[in-house]
């Protein structure tokens, strides 16, 4: 610790000449009568150590400072007072071992400090001692009055003496200038965040656009999709419509190209027998003397063909006709029939159902219905032959029971004579082909119709026969009657009677076109045997085999042109099928390509996929309801799409850029916080060790209790309180201690602080005034023990101190200026307290 060595002053307050003080060991004291000039030499030391205050050092004005002479006596020029330490443990951050530093003052009142002798400013000089610890102002200098100045002072100021002695300057130096930061990037994050917000709400709007401008593109989007979509479905079902039709169409053709190569085929070979015809015609002409002869038999052949041909005509009409019944009786009395009776019904031989052979006039449909009963549905069939395959078929396909009636065995009643109030015979009444006639008159041959019951009644009286009356009454002739009631079943009889009534007659036409062809070929036999021997046999038989051969071939034909009739009628059905799809498809594809803007199909296919699979019924809902929410959707800012990504790359460049601030700031607040938690810690060591050292220096003093406690718990801003009660006595308010309490508190104090942290010097200047005896040994006691770790320069009047001082020294005014002497006391005086 540095030490003071020596004082020299000169011009100073009441020391005229030079005066060298040397401090050689820890304790001194000073001594003098009142006014020689004692509470100048503390002065002088505070004068160098940089303090300002004139006042304080007891001066009006700094001038005051200097020695003004007496009465008799010129003063001072200046006044000047050096200090010499010494440095060995550095603990003055000098290189010097032995510095000195001075303060003069001149009569203009400017001070000049040197250090070394060089000049350095009061700021350099103040710098150098606070590191040593030592202030011009310190709680180490206590002067004359002043203390219990610590008992006394303001709680604050108080505190402020352990914030020095802790240390934490330094933390409030780095806590200010960190505070400075923070007041700057508050002000420059308060200024960021206030265009931010702006920028927010800038941004919100056009988000709220942006929103609205996305839906909308979103759902315009999808309807197109899906227009697109129904685009495409419809083009591809017109492509596989046409291509299905296309399809049909080259099969028929090929059928077509088939039937036309089989009927070329079929002419080859007809002109072949034709010319093979004529050939042997040519020959049997040739051959025939008689050209008469042959000229009539040419005739004849040619009226046999054409008669041949008409028969054919008439047959294929009846054939027609035969259909026509059968379809409209199928829709009433063909219902009942099974399938195999349809079928029995096209076997060769089968001429129909009885009610299929009978055309009967309206008026007595009834009538013949009930007398006919379940003759009805018998079968008409050629022979007894015809009957068993019919019924074999039956049994081999299971197909129920029927009853045939056999043309070439069945027997017809004979009728006996008509009644003359009968209508007549209902064989006579109705109307069919005369090939039936034996199947007719088996089954109504032997029933006479009457007008009713009344009439049958009457006539069988007289005699025994099977009546029917309009209506349906029937009386047999055992005399049972049957009637009442009757639905009629068939509806159908007139419908089909005019067809019957046709048919019936064409087959009378065809009866007489036989019985003439069958005169021509007797007339041809007869001719062609008056016209040829053996020879014209030979090519008549030749020329029948031919007409065989031409029959056939030209039946044939016939299928064939018929069959190419049809198909060329189902290619022009087709052609049409195919020119509307190909419509379809062309406006399709123009709809398509104006949709899609030309697209590739397969683009077109991958973008609306997920449509595709819908079917359009969903696709037109979803349209139509696309379509709806785009209207009430009304006008959107499209632009604000882009104008929202570009502000909002700007927002967040400058979002980022308040953030980085923002961590600034954050980082500057953790600094500080960890300021303040290390300068609460340095603070609140300090105040522990304090404490403690100020309750045993308190009770050695006083043998009683004191404490020192922060006003606001572990708030180190608020002030230190003193709590003392001397010992024995209740502990007080700190106010009511007397006055040699009070200095005894305050030099508690002043120790407790230097066992923590002692100063290189402490002045004291009569702090003891108001100590008894007894107090001052203790106190004395004190600063002899704590002078081995620090200098104690004591100025005092009191001899029970000066007696204790290492070196004392007497201070004495003689005209008007302060004189030093070292006292050397004798032996015996000196510890004399001890
Ligand atoms: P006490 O025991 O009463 O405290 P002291 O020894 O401490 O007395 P000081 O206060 O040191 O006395 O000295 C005061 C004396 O110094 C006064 O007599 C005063 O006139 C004198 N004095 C103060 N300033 C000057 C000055 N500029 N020139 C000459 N004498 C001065
Ligand atoms: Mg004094």
């Amino acid at each position: 610790m540095a030490k003071l060595e020596r004082l020299v002053l000169q011009g100073f307050k009441s020391f005229k000449r030079k005066a060298s003080v040397p401090f050689p060991s820890g304790f001194s004291v000073v001594t003098g009568p009142n006014g020689s000039g004692k509470s100048n030499i503390g002065d002088a030391i505070s004068f160098v150590l940089g303090k300002t205050s004139s006042r304080l050092m007891r001066a009006k004005k700094s001038q005051e400072l200097i020695f003004h002479g007496g009465k008799k006596k010129g003063g001072s020029e200046y006044a000047i007072v050096t200090l010499y330490f010494d440095n060995h443990d550095n603990n003055l951050p000098l290189p010097e071992k032995n510095p000195s530093i001075s303060r003069r003052i001149n009569q203009k009142g400017v001070s000049t400090y040197r250090l070394n002798g060089k000049v350095v400013t009061r700021q350099q000089i103040v710098d150098i001692f606070a590191q040593a610890g030592i202030h011009h102002d310190g709680h180490n200098i206590i002067q004359q009055g002043d203390v219990t100045q610590i008992v006394e002072m303001d709680a604050v100021e108080r505190r402020e003496i352990l914030d020095e002695i802790s240390g934490i300057a330094e933390y409030d130096d780095k806590k200010k200038k960190a505070e400075k930061e923070l007041e700057k990037i508050d002000d420059k994050v308060k200024e960021a965040e206030i265009i931010l917000n702006e920028k927010v709400q800038i941004i919100e709007k056009l988000k709220t656009d942006r929103d609205a401008a996305l839906e909308y593109k979103k759902a315009v989007d999808n309807l197109d999709k899906i227009r697109n979509a129904s685009a495409l479905k419809s083009y591809d079902e017109a492509e596989k419509g046409l291509e299905i039709s296309s399809k049909k169409i080259e099969e028929k053709e090929k059928q077509f190209e088939a039937l036309e190569k089989e009927i070329k085929e079929l002419d080859g070979k007809l002109e072949k027998e034709e010319n093979a015809l004529e050939t042997l015609t040519k020959k049997v002409l040739k051959a025939s003397n008689n050209i008469e002869i042959t000229k009539k038999i040419e005739r004849l052949r040619s009226n046999i063909e054409i008669t041949k041909d008409k028969i054919i005509s008439r047959r294929s009409e009846i054939d027609r006709l035969h259909d026509m019944i059968d379809r409209i009786q199928s829709l009433s009395i063909g219902r009942g029939a099974s399938p195999a009776i349809k079928d029995l019904l096209k076997m060769k031989g089968v001429c129909g159902t009885f009610a299929n052979l009978v055309s009967v006039p309206g008026d007595y449909a009834t009538a013949v219905e009930i007398a006919a009963g379940g003759h009805m549905s018998d079968v008409v069939v050629d022979s007894t032959g015809t009957a068993v395959k019919c019924v074999q078929y039956l049994k081999s396909n299971k197909a129920g029971r029927a009853r045939f009636i056999p043309l070439d065995k069945i027997q017809s009643f004979k009728k006996g004579n008509l009644p003359k109030d009968a209508i007549g015979w209902l064989s006579d009444l109705v109307e069919y082909s005369p090939r039936y006639s034996a199947a007719i008159k088996y089954v109504l041959g032997s029933t006479a119709c009457v007008k009713d019951i009344e009439i049958a009644k009457k006539i069988s009286s007289t005699q025994r026969l099977r009546m029917v009356s309009l209506d349906g009454d029937i009386m047999e002739a055992s005399g049972a009657i049957t009637g009442g009631y009757f639905k009629r079943r068939l509806k159908t009889t007139a419908d089909t009677t005019d067809y019957v009534k046709e048919k019936a007659e064409l087959e009378k036409e065809i009866e007489k076109l036989e019985v003439v062809l069958r005169s021509y070929n007797k007339d041809l036999e007869k001719y062609a045997d008056e016209e040829v021997g053996t020879e014209t046999t030979n090519f008549e038989r030749e020329r029948v085999k031919i007409d065989e051969r031409l029959k056939r071939i030209r039946e044939k034909r016939n299928e064939a042109y018929e069959d190419r009739v049809e198909l060329q009628q189902t290619i022009g059905k087709l052609n049409v099928q195919r020119a509307r799809w190909e419509a379809k498809h062309d406006g399709f594809r123009v709809n398509l390509e104006a949709r899609t803007k030309r697209k590739e199909k397969k683009d077109i296919e991958k973008e609306v996929e997920e449509f595709m699979k819908m079917p359009s019924s969903k696709l037109n809902e979803m349209e139509t309801n696309l379509v709806e929410r785009i209207d009430l959707m009304g006008p959107v800012n499209m632009k604000s799409i882009d104008d929202f990504e570009t502000i909002k790359e700007e927002f967040d460049d400058f979002k980022e850029k308040v953030d980085k601030i923002v961590t600034e700031k954050n980082s500057i607040l953790e600094t500080i916080t960890t300021i303040e938690t290390k300068r609460l810690t340095t603070f609140s060591a300090t105040l522990t060790e304090v404490s403690k050292n100020f309750k045993t220096v308190y009770r050695e003093l006083t043998g009683g209790e004191a404490d020192l406690e922060l006003e606001g718990e572990n708030d180190m801003n608020t002030g230190l309180l003193i709590k003392a009660s001397p010992g024995g006595k209740k502990l007080l308010n700190i106010d009511s201690l007397s006055g040699g309490e009070k200095t005894l508190t305050a030099f508690a104090f002043l120790f407790a602080i230097q066992r923590h942290k002692p100063s290189p010097f402490y002045i004291l200047d009569e702090a003891d005034a108001a100590l008894d005896e007894m107090n001052t040994r203790k106190i004395v006691d004190l600063i002899k023990k704590q002078s081995k770790l620090a200098q104690f320069i004591v100025i005092s009047h009191n001899d029970t101190l000066v007696r204790e001082g290492d070196q004392i020294y007497g201070v004495t005014m003689d005209d008007g200026e302060s004189k030093i002497l070292s006292i050397e006391l004798p032996k015996d005086l000196r510890g004399k307290a001890n």
